[in-house]
């Protein structure tokens, strides 16, 4: 095991703690943020406006390589799916999706979810732990990486986990995302969704807000949204959707609701008359995803007439309403299809 400290969980007065600590003065870690996460390099060696001795102080002290990645798979579609391993054995998975000009990559917070979503393939696998704030930027930076000069254009928390129960080193990670001296992304390209922890959803808000928030909704009333999501027993979603009302948007933002379409489930007129009455007063759009099903799994997409039709009753209510395809669904690497193994 290394014993070293992650220099990747250090944020930018930590960075300036530790070079003090070997009597260096503070824009060394404008420097060496410069270097990790800008240039992207992946050694000491190579951050050549540092001296030697500190490089080597550094070298000892603290490591700085990303996850390990174990495998990539390609869809027809172009997206990719890659799985990493983290140094105690444990696998996730990101998922890098190219649409014309952007190029999205959408990553993990945890190693598998424990809230237990009935529809979600990462919530059937077990919960094993948070990843680290390093390992939520090792994703991005192996991805950078291996795609030389076609750089990421936007960042989704999107992949295993719940980002906001794992807060605090999601929150460092955002942090460290944003910086203008390392890998630059604004908070428009980044977006972050959750299953509607609210506590956390106010303290995200409360923060200097560095992201844009997603909530998954999927479903217009309590029962149903229990059914489907148990969390919805503690979080219930009238006391959500004021959390919604109630977070702070920049002009223009909006808050993005997913809803995933699945048959007999949430997918009827009556829902769609109900959902732009249960938005009232939020700066919403909707995403609509249809179902990925899973023969592990006993639901069913919602039939394509269906969806449109759903699709046109938010639209006359004025409601912006996108249908989002799948991507990378022959890889199982659309949403909800997160497990952290590959079947090769
Ligand atoms: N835990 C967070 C982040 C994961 S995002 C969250 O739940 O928001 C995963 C998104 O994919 C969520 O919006 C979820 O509702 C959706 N999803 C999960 N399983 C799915 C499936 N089988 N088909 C389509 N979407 C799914
Ligand atoms: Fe976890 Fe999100 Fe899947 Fe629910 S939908 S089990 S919160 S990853």
């Amino acid at each position: 095991m290394d014993e070293r400290i992650d220099i990747k969980n250090l944020d930018r007065n930590e960075l300036k703690g530790l070079v003090r600590q070997f009597g260096k003065e503070d824009y060394r870690a404008r420097q060496i943020i410069h270097w990790i996460y800008h240039e992207n390099v992946d050694s000491y060696a190579k951050m050549t406006n540092l001296s030697k001795k500190l490089r080597d102080l550094l070298q000892k002290t603290s490591r700085m390589d990303c996850p390990a990645l174990a495998a990539v798979q390609t869809s027809r579609d172009g997206s990719q799916k890659f799985l990493f391993v983290l140094d105690d054995g444990e696998s996730i998975e990101s998922v890098l999706i190219p649409d014309k000009g952007r190029r999205t990559l959408c990553i993990s917070t945890q190693a598998g979810c424990s809230l237990g979503c009935r529809f979600c393939l990462t919530g059937q696998r077990r919960f094993s732990r948070n990843l680290s704030t390093s390992e939520i930027l090792g994703q991005i930076l192996a991805v950078q990486r291996m795609s030389k000069n076609r750089s990421l254009t936007n960042i989704v928390f999107m992949g295993m986990g719940e980002p906001l129960a794992n807060f605090k080193n999601t929150l460092k990670a955002l942090e460290i995302m944003n910086y203008d001296d390392g890998l630059r992304f604004s908070k428009r390209r980044i977006t972050l969704s959750t299953v509607g922890l609210i506590p956390e959803i106010e303290k995200l808000g409360q923060s200097s807000q560095r992201c844009r928030l997603a909530v998954s909704l999927n479903a217009t009333n309590c029962e149903t949204r229990t059914f489907l999501m148990p969390v919805n027993r503690q979080y219930p979603l009238e006391d959500l959707l004021d959390a919604c009302r109630r977070f702070p948007l920049a002009p223009r933002e909006r808050i993005t609701f997913e809803y995933v379409l699945i048959k007999g489930m949430n997918d009827s007129d009556e829902d769609a008359k109900r959902l732009p009455r249960l938005l009232q007063g939020i700066r919403a759009k909707l995403n609509l995803i249809p179902y990925n099903e899973s023969p592990l799994l006993p639901f069913e997409r919602a039939s394509e007439g269906r969806i449109l039709a759903f699709q046109q009753a938010l639209l006359q209510k004025n409601l912006t309403a996108i249908i989002r395809r799948s991507r990378g669904a022959d890889i199982s690497a659309a949403c909800g299809q997160l497990r952290g193994e590959f079947r090769i």
